[in-house]
């Protein structure tokens, strides 16, 4: 067993979820894609070396992940949900023109959100949505 997949199986049981091959492949795809997955990207890729993986196992596994705070469901506008191993605070700029999501760095000690005083914040989700740096084509200097 290499590390990474001790890694996973560790991980897997700390969350008590039993770390079946098809659940640990998924989470290492999450924790090595930076360009945050659909469920389409998820299942083709790993349909190739499990070929007994259906969509829907895909789906109720990041489901699971989802529910344990293993993975974090990226929603932005009506678009199909995407997937980030990435569960830090973080917040996620979606490209207009390419469809990239990026990630960017939200420092929260520093946002200033006022009017909900007394009330308990129990998930940040900072979306952006513009025209990223690769696409704009507008000459800035
Ligand atoms: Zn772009
Ligand atoms: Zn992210």
């Amino acid at each position: 067993m290499n590390t990474s997949i001790k890694a996973s199986v560790k991980l897997l049981k700390e969350k008590d979820i039993s770390p079946s091959v098809q659940r640990i492949r998924v989470l290492e795809y999450l924790q090595n894609s930076k360009n945050h997955p659909t469920i389409d990207n998820i299942y083709n890729d790993l349909v190739k070396e499990i070929p007994t993986l259906s969509k829907t196992t895909v789906y109720n596994i990041l489901k699971l992940f989802s529910e344990k705070s293993i993975a974090r469901t990226v929603r932005i506008g009506n678009h199909e949900a995407r997937y980030d191993g990435d569960t830090s605070i973080h917040g996620h700029f979606k490209c207009d023109k390419c469809g990239n999501i990026y990630d960017f760095n939200v420092n929260i000690e520093e946002l200033k959100l006022t009017g909900l005083d007394k009330f308990k914040i129990n998930e940040y989700h900072i979306y952006l949505k513009g025209v990223c740096k690769n696409c704009n084509t507008e000459v800035v200097e």
